[in-house]
């Protein structure tokens, strides 16, 4: 019994790294300072951790959440950093929500 749970925990443990390494690959990146866009366009910064959020509705890998730029509720999803021009990564770390995932 112990040790089908030990078992499922290592395999969830690993399919989230792997889930990790494959996001970070195809150019986003999860974490502290995650770029995102809303549904207007709208990109700011937040705190985007896989598994789990406190502030936002997940819905697989889009969230309802506040925008702080347009200061409404929309789909949000994390944007492609490598696609962001200078001036949006700016603008992007300019625009944070509140710092709880
Ligand atoms: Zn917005």
């Amino acid at each position: 019994m112990m040790r089908r749970r030990i078992t499922k925990i290592a395999v969830i443990t690993l399919l989230c790294a792997e889930i990790a390494v494959l996001v970070r690959r195809r150019g986003f990146v999860l974490g502290a300072n995650t770029v995102v866009r809303c549904r207007d366009g709208h990109l700011f910064t937040t705190l985007w951790i896989p598994g789990g959020s406190l502030k936002s509705i997940r819905l697989g890998w889009w969230r309802v959440q506040r925008c702080p730029v347009g200061k409404h509720w929309s789909l949000v999803t994390p944007a492609k950093v490598s696609h962001l021009t200078e001036a949006e990564r700016q603008l992007a770390g300019e625009h944070r929500d509140l710092r709880i995932p």
